[in-house]
């Protein structure tokens, strides 16, 4: 039902939780994998009267280096402000966040340019059971950053690759570790569908907790928004907020809107403000950024490997990490792509499957890789060779003699077979010579045979083609 005649326009507001060792404004534990209730608690992230929050300084830096990371302005001078709300899962009545001014305005990630990222604090989380509602506020502090893209974005696709690449800087930034299933990343769907100039009525779309769940309610939205628009009951698509229902797969809509003036912000009296310049290097922290995900992509396309085997090395750091190893050993690019190859199917279907995987020595794997590429071994012979190294580690030269999969590449041994094989078919030589070419297969079957698979297929086929000439 997407068509043409419809612009698609979709804005993202990102929360992720900070990976940081205590909460936003005091010294409790940030722990987003503590099960016991309320014990990650203190009278400032519970709001007891009398109570001041004191600056997390690391949260702060590690909005910063999102900033830097995505070419966005750092503020010098911000501050903290008050959005107050009545609601159980926040206890001062009020969250402190940042209002007039964020950290970070400006930047772009992957073609989206980002309007702003600031810090807040999370709220409380609740839970609903038949007898009571109970808030646990082991959450409840904890720094969250909040990024708002400009409405920028215009299919369902774009929007859930544009939440998989922050995920992803925010990763390889050790910034978060931005699990939607979690909630420690949570994507507020901003959209809407026009056919004229301006812009449609927009909804905001929450409780999604995946990216093919953005896609998903993305997409329902286009459509409900369309179907809508085609009947002339536009009047009827509003500004709202709706929930996303997992299981049904539909939106449903939850509350009228509130306006930024709902919220009564004003600046938090209890916290400094804030020189970002002063206090922080923002040169050396923009020197001391790792390789980010899109450089990451780039260097290794570069070197000629399959785009889905790098989203692979980009996405998982074990992995990752090891093809690093790799190719600062090896250089020859049929060899990377062959060392690849081998990782990213047999290497990680053993990882997969075998409980006793341990990632086997940079070394040997390349040992192995080089014995596939000068055809010492056939490929079975090297699959099996790396089981071994995947579990127990080994030298494959040494593993590949004792299992008898060396392949005789030996040009004498191997003439003196093929010869015992011409010998012994005079009809099918004969057919051979008189064109039938197909029977070059049968031959060199009987070659393999005789070798018992031992031969080097390359050079055996070569002999044999000579010496029938
Ligand atoms: P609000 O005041 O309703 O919160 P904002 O202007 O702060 O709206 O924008 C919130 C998000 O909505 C941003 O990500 C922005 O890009 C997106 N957005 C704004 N206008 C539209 C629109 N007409 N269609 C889709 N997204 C939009
Ligand atoms: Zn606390
Ligand atoms: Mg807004």
């Amino acid at each position: 039902m997407e068509n043409s005649k419809y612009k698609v326009t979709i804005g993202l507001e990102v929360h992720a939780e900070l990976k940081t060792s205590s909460k936003m404004f005091c010294d409790c534990v940030n722990n987003p994998d503590e099960e016991k209730p309320n014990t990650n608690v203190c009278p400032v992230c519970m709001a007891h009267p009398g109570t001041l929050p004191v600056l997390n300084k690391k949260a702060i830096e590690n909005v910063i280096k999102v900033g830097l990371a995505i070419g966005g302005n750092i503020a010098n001078f911000t501050e903290w402000d008050r959005k107050n709300y009545f609601y159980p899962d926040i206890p001062k009545g009020y969250q402190i966040s940042q209002y007039k001014y964020p950290i970070v305005s400006g930047g772009e990630i992957g073609g989206v340019k980002i309007t702003r990222i600031h810090l807040e604090e999370d709220t409380a989380n609740n839970k609903h059971t038949d007898e009571a509602s109970l808030i646990d506020f082991n959450r409840a502090g904890v720094p969250l950053m909040e990024l708002v893209t400009e409405p920028v974005i215009h299919s369902a696709e774009d929007a859930g690759n544009f939440g998989r690449e922050l995920q992803l800087l925010l990763r390889t930034l050790g910034v978060s570790d931005a699990n939607m299933e979690k909630g420690e990343m949570r994507v507020e769907l901003n959209l809407s569908v026009s056919d004229t100039e301006k812009f449609g009525t927009k909804v905001e779309v929450k409780n999604i907790n995946s990216f093919r769940a953005v896609e998903k309610a993305a997409k329902f939205e286009i459509e409900r928004h369309i179907a809508l628009l085609e009947e002339g009951r536009g009047n009827e698509i509003v500004q709202e907020t709706r929930g996303w229902d997992e299981n049904k797969e539909v939106t449903f809509s939850q509350r009228s809107k509130e306006n930024s003036e709902d919220y009564r912000y004003f600046p938090e009296p209890d916290l400094p403000k804030m020189h970002l310049h002063e206090v922080f290097d923002l040169e050396k922290m923009q020197a001391d950024l790792p390789e980010l995900p899109w450089q990451k992509r780039e260097r290794y396309l570069s070197l000629g490997l399959k785009p889905e085997d790098v989203e692979i090395y980009i996405s998982d750091f074990e992995i990752g990490g090891f093809f690093e190893g790799v190719i600062s050993q090896i250089t020859d690019k049929e060899l990377v792509k062959k060392a690849s190859n081998y990782i990213t199917s047999d290497m990680s279907g053993l990882r997969a499957t075998k409980e006793d995987f341990k990632l086997p020595e940079v070394s040997s794997f390349i040992s192995l890789i080089k014995m596939v590429g000068e055809n010492k071994i056939n490929s079975r012979g090297a699959k099996d060779i790396l089981a071994i190294l995947c579990e127990s580690g080994g030298d494959p030269e040494e593993i590949a003699k004792e299992k008898g999969l060396l392949q005789e590449s030996n040009t004498e041994a191997i003439k003196e077979l093929v010869q015992k094989i011409i010998d012994a078919n005079p009809k099918v030589v004969a057919d051979y010579k008189a064109g039938n070419e197909n029977l070059l297969k049968f031959l060199m079957g009987q070659v393999m045979k005789e070798s018992k698979g031992s031969a080097n297929p390359q050079v055996a086929t070569e002999i044999l083609v000579e010496l029938l000439k």
